[in-house]
């Protein structure tokens, strides 16, 4: 049996939930966990936001913990062994994405909170394809947020080649902002926060360059127009044509945050500078194991609050009102 906390309904608090997973599958590992970030994508899920959401709702994806048990069939797993967890737990192997190495791009992709039960729990399961070996070396407690955020904002550096000699900005210092200024800063780009006027001096701290308080109408119309990339992380609806009208010619505004209401661009803020926008959601398995690798050889590092998965619904509660720094891991 598995014991987890799921939402019953949309918007509920999580409550003690206990399922009997059946048999393992053959290609299928049960992972032990022991640390699961959580991500706004949980409390969007829990909310039925994205209207694709199934109850009772085990949320958690950003899951860290040791294989106890492997299918016939898997090979590359044994028991004991470290093991990360992202947003999608399986992928059809057979698609043209899939063969272009594109799995987070599958079409049959099976999210791990999506119709499928997650990491607020005290086991799961995935497929072995989707499952990422942990370096020993690596500390265990913080891994967690680079498995879904931190992968989510690496993606875009290896999708649209981004150089050390280019700028970029991330709107929003919350969970995957503050692993993106550390990325971007390593990665050897100009960087700048655009976060609430509390979190200025932290993103210079975590690797911004430059911090500027997005509510702040004059210093954000006073930035000049400088960005290769501007990237969002938030889940709110902002000015997007002032943010397009501070990149440079052939600069992109790209958005891994899931921001609902539809963009209001001008078509003028593309066409003048020939700006793109784009979007994109995680990274591959290789992306994800380049991310890790990178996260390891340059420090980067999650900062997270621990709480204990018996307090999941405060934890949670300290996500919705925007108080975390700079994301909870919960640990059993
Ligand atoms: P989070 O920790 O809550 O951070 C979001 C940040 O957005 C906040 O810390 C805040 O930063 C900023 N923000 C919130 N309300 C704002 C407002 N009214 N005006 C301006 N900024 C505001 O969330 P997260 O876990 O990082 O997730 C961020 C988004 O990415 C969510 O929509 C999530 O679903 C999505 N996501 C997407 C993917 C993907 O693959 N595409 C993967 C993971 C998550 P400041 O205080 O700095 O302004
Ligand atoms: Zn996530």
């Amino acid at each position: 049996m598995i014991n987890a906390y799921a939402a019953m309904s949309a918007g509920e608090a999580l409550k003690p939930y206990t399922f009997d997973p059946g048999k393992l599958g053959e290609n299928e590992v049960e992972i032990t966990v022991k640390y699961c970030g959580i991500c706004h994508s949980d409390i969007s899920m829990i909310d039925n936001e994205w209207g694709m959401s199934s109850y009772p709702l085990v949320a958690g994806h950003e899951v860290v913990g040791v294989i106890n048990a492997v299918g016939s069939e898997v090979t590359q797993f044994s028991v004991g062994q470290a093991v990360g967890l992202g947003w999608y737990a399986d992928y059809c192997e057979s698609c043209e994405q899939c063969h272009n190495g594109d799995e987070n791009l599958c079409s049959n992709l099976t999210g791990t909170i999506v119709s499928h039960h997650g990491g607020f729990a005290d086991k799961v399961r995935a497929n072995a394809n989707s499952v990422i070996a942990l370096p020993e070396s690596m500390d265990l407690e913080s891994v967690g947020p680079l498995l879904c955020g931190g992968v989510t904002v690496f993606n875009p550096l290896v999708q649209f080649g981004i150089k050390p000699t280019d700028k970029v900005a991330v709107i929003g210092i919350g969970g995957l902002g503050h692993i993106a200024l550390q990325f971007l800063n390593a990665w050897g780009c100009e960087v700048t926060a655009f976060t609430s006027e509390t979190k200025l001096q932290e993103a210079l701290d975590m690797g911004a360059h430059f911090s500027v308080d997005s509510r702040d109408e004059t210093a954000m119309s006073l930035l000049p127009r400088k960005f290769d990339m501007i990237l969002s992380t938030v889940n709110v609806k902002l000015d997007w044509n002032l943010y397009l009208s501070k990149l440079k010619p052939k600069g992109r505004l790209h958005f891994v945050g899931a921001t609902l209401e539809p963009l209001d661009l001008k078509v003028f803020n593309l066409t003048e500078a020939q700006r793109s926008v784009s979007g994109s959601d995680t990274g591959s398995m290789q992306t994800s194991s380049m991310m890790l690798e990178f996260a390891q050889r340059h420090g980067v590092k999650p900062v997270i609050e621990r709480y204990p998965f018996e307090k999941i619904n405060e934890a949670i509660e300290k996500l919705r009102e925007g108080d975390v720094r700079y994301r909870i891991v919960l640990e059993y």
